[in-house]
């Protein structure tokens, strides 16, 4: 599964660089878009309509966020940002606004392209649409989430951990199943991401989301869901 074109929103020329090497040193026919400009990376998404956007948060003229926000106005193209730090506010705002997945500056070449791989698989059709447990209701696509009366909207990534923990109520599933189905692979970043999805899953779902008492934390092993009463 690979990207027909990808879209990098960065200012910095040598992380563009970086990317666009690692980019067509795996997929030589992959078309690579750059803009060092959120405006113009706005109007790029839009006429180019990209299989993958890379937005950094820093821009010289407006946010990656507010990038972002327009981008979801017309467009579900999964998005990548790209943080300077391991700042997870900014990266649970990211999400909160519609991400997909996120990497922290400095990466890793191979965890780059994993991730470009998992977003891409991701966000092909799946051949389940629907799936049941307890009073979760979870359509895949578009993801949206039925819990009693109320609709949570949620993104693919958080809809395909929910999909795994769903598939096994009761059960740990551990940091390692979920990588593979979001990735496709686990590398060593992916259980601190899988973290990070949970906790803004949590945020959407649990009533106190710092006492989680539908998705369960298994020290070092992973998740498991609440078995439905
Ligand atoms: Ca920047």
């Amino acid at each position: 599964m690979k990207p027909n074109s990808i879209l990098i929103v960065e200012d910095n020329p040598d992380i563009v660089e970086t990317i666009s090497i690692a980019i067509e040193m795996r997929w030589p026919d992959t078309r690579i878009l750059a803009s060092s400009r959120g405006e113009q990376g706005l109007e790029m998404t839009e006429t180019e309509s990209p299989d993958v956007v890379i937005l950094d948060l820093g821009l010289p003229d407006i946010s990656g966020f507010e990038v972002l926000k327009s981008i979801r106005l017309f467009s579900d193209v999964p998005v990548l940002i790209l943080t300077a730090k391991a700042d997870e506010a900014d990266i649970v705002k990211g999400l909160e606004w519609g991400a997909d997945d996120y990497m922290v500056k400095p990466f890793k070449q191979l965890e780059l392209l994993a991730r470009i791989k998992g977003i891409v698989r991701r966000h092909r059709p799946l051949l389940k649409e629907a799936i049941t447990c307890g009073q979760l209701y979870l359509q895949i696509s578009p993801p949206l989430v039925t819990l009693g009366s109320k609709k949570i909207k949620v993104s693919r990534t958080e809809a395909l951990i929910l999909e795994q923990l769903m598939r096994n109520p009761g059960n740990v599933v551990s940091y390692e199943s979920i990588s593979r189905a979001m990735w496709g692979d686990d590398f060593p970043e992916a259980a601190q991401s899988v973290k990070v999805h949970i906790r803004h899953l949590r945020e959407k779902l649990e009533c106190d989301p710092g006492n989680p008492r539908m998705i369960i934390t298994s020290p070092g092993a992973g998740y498991s869901l609440a078995k439905p009463s």
